[in-house]
């Protein structure tokens, strides 16, 4: 079933609610894949009703980024959600999410959102944290599920519940690759085949990352400049960032001794990539 309706989504949802079941909720911007589909299916393994909202939101794009171009095809992530396991589909116009004149944003502020990807693209953050306020607002979730993939996302998404004292559970689901080891993404559909075969070098940087520290190389920039240079052999990828930070407050650190991050962003063209590792 799909609702573009809050009120109607409302009313759907209070009805579950006074029967005591339990909702999980799993926020896409659609054009589904199987990482998001893991998300559906491990929200229908922990509570009784999922909710997939599926929603391209505008305030998380700047004005040259590709909004208008960001695939959709609501048909087929319905089937594909409904398979999953997924209750309801939530598809809402901008105009419902955001009712003209709107002008009220959540954001999280300090480092947190202004490293990585928040360097690169400086409203996204507010954008991501205004839109999932007003999701969790209006779906009232038990369980909200949410990607490794996009670890910084997560980090501020988790510090708004916590110092909004939202009653939501973030629960955070590992990330799903293609066998090459390319995280699996949306914008993966805009790669030449040149491209999305050099694109794995993320995964592998990442990996052989990981094992250097298991065998005891814990110095930062030594693994920066490793992975820096793995990457600038591609001659396709043009590096955005390459950071390892402590997770998930995201402070610069010199020595892996807590859990990091490993986190890399490089852009194929027009295609913006990211990936990243936690190191335990
Ligand atoms: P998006 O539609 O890109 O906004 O992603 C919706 C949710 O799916 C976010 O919580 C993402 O972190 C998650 N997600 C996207 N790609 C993957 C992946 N490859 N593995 C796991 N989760 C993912």
């Amino acid at each position: 079933m799909i609702i573009s309706n809050i009120a109607e989504l409302r009313t759907l949802l209070s009805a579950q609610k006074v029967q005591g079941k339990t909702i999980g909720f799993v926020p896409t911007m659609g054009y589904l894949h199987e990482g998001h589909l893991s998300l559906i299916r491990q929200a229908k393994a922990e509570t009784d009703f999922v909710v997939v909202s599926v929603f391209v939101n505008p305030t998380q794009f700047a004005p040259h980024e590709d909004f208008d171009a960001y695939p959709r095809d609501i048909v087929r992530d319905t089937e594909l959600s409904l398979r999953a396991g997924a209750d309801l589909i939530f598809y809402p116009e901008v105009s419902e999410m955001y009712p003209e004149g709107a002008s009220t944003f959540v954001e999280v502020e300090g480092d947190i959102t202004h490293v990585l990807c928040g360097l690169s693209r400086p409203a996204h953050f507010k954008g991501v944290t205004t839109v999932v306020n007003i999701l969790f607002n209006i779906v009232q979730p038990d369980n909200a599920y949410f990607g490794q993939k996009d670890a910084q996302q997560v980090a501020v998404l988790q510090k708004m519940v916590r110092d909004l004292h939202l009653s939501v559970h973030i629960i955070v689901c590992p990330i799903v690759r293609e066998k090459s080891g390319l995280a699996l993404s949306s914008r993966n559909k805009y790669l030449s085949a040149a491209q999305h075969r050099q694109a794995t070098v993320l995964s592998e940087a990442l990996y052989e990352v990981h094992q250097k520290c298991i065998n005891g190389e814990k110095n930062a920039q030594i693994l920066i400049n490793f992975i820096t240079k793995k990457i600038n052999e591609k001659p396709l990828a043009a590096i955005d960032y390459v950071q390892i930070l402590s997770y998930p407050m995201l402070q610069p650190i010199e020595k892996i001794t807590e859990k990091s991050l490993v986190a890399v962003a490089v852009k194929f063209g027009n295609t913006r990539l990211i990936d990243n590792i936690i190191l335990e």
